[in-house]
């Protein structure tokens, strides 16, 4: 195994190459300078990721989301008026991780024979990396855009393995972040399908209601691709220690998040800075830290960093300059005591022993 391989379970690549209008063929310094003087969003010249920097840090899988919210009137998030125009936003992020393809950018995985060609190229070191193609595994992030149930196994022909029914807010089949309640009934059918198909249910987003029905009801493979620990930064966004001790029981693997606000307490949005609330990279290995004490071993843990998700190096751990440098955990865990066994693990191992446990059942 290539032993500096990193697996990220999750980013918004085609969210920022279609909503940002970020062309993540360029590296990171090109798409800055692109956006220098652009003040719509906050996060306007300080994004962190693009193709390029994912192959300078060695990232060469990664866990690629879609995503399109359905709101209604009285919404103040993001998204779209009807499940069909959700449904279409979907499909033009699907195209466009299609041209990345085409383009040699990008390669899709979905199953055991395409994951192991992928794994083996990135350990070609007669290769450089420049010429490598980043592998993502496709997962939709809240359910809203399928019009119905239908849509789910079109999605899975067109090449998705996982899903997150909720994201943040209201949802069609969950509510997510910040809500209370437990899953709509098309929420429940959505989980037996998924099922059925044996697609991979990411729990991240779920209300805690909906978080201990979908273990229920959902007996397939589980992860929490973008989670950080609720008892060291609390928010019902984070894990509590009953549901990351259920994870580690269902085998599941949680991806730590490096969204600052996560790894802080009393983040404020636009106003606190990383460098002043002093959120290092590090921070991350207090939350692995915690899921490994009570896992008792290294199994769970890994990164699903979640940047340039609506957000940047405003809200970045503050020595990240590019994802490239998620990298160095590889030397920040090993100052912290992991066994080079143990950070393998981290870096990919744990995500692709539960990805192939899953798909040698097809
Ligand atoms: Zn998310």
């Amino acid at each position: 195994m290539n032993n500096n391989l990193i697996m990220d379970a999750h980013l918004d690549l085609a969210m920022n190459a279609l909503e940002w209008n970020r062309d993540l063929k360029q590296p990171v310094s090109k798409i800055r300078e692109r956006e220098n003087g652009l003040t719509d969003k906050l996060d306007r010249a300080k994004g962190l990721v693009s193709l390029p920097e994912l192959r300078k840090g060695n990232i060469g899988l990664v866990v690629a989301t879609q995503i399109a919210r359905v709101v209604d009137q009285h919404s103040s998030l993001p998204g779209w008026n009807s499940p069909e125009q959700a449904w279409a936003q979907s499909q033009g992020q699907l195209a466009w991780y299609k041209a990345m393809e085409d383009q040699n950018e990008m390669i899709l995985i979905t199953d055991m024979l395409s994951l192991k060609n992928h794994i083996a190229l990135w350990e070609n070191a007669n290769i450089a990396a420049e010429d490598k193609p980043v592998g993502y595994i496709l997962s939709l992030e809240g359910a809203d855009s399928l019009i119905d149930l239908s849509y789910l196994e079109k999605a899975y022909v067109n090449g998705l393995r996982a899903l997150g029914p909720a994201h943040y807010g209201p949802g069609r089949y969950a509510n997510g972040t910040g809500m209370t309640g437990p899953l709509k009934s098309l929420g429940i059918q959505l989980l037996k399908e998924m099922d059925h198909l044996n697609m991979i249910l990411d729990v991240t987003h779920l209300t805690d209601e909906a978080f201990w029905q979908a273990l229920s009801v959902f007996k397939g493979t589980i992860w929490a691709s973008h989670h950080n620990c609720r008892s060291l930064v609390d928010h019902q966004r984070q894990l509590n220690d009953d549901q990351i001790k259920a994870l580690i029981e269902r085998g599941a693997v949680i991806g730590g998040s490096l969204d600052v606000w996560m790894l802080t307490n009393n983040w404020k949005r636009g106003v606190s800075d990383p460098i002043k609330n002093g959120v290092p990279l590090e921070s991350i290995i207090d939350h692995f830290d915690h899921i490994c004490q009570i896992a008792g071993n290294s199994d769970h843990v890994a990164i699903g960093s979640d940047l340039d998700g609506m957000y940047g190096k405003e809200q970045a751990p503050y020595d990240l300059e590019t994802i490239a440098d998620v990298q160095s955990l590889n030397k920040l865990l090993a100052i912290r005591g992991y066994q080079s066994d143990d950070i393998q693990k981290i870096l990919h191992g744990n995500w692709l022993r539960i990805i192939s446990n899953n798909w040698h059942k097809n």
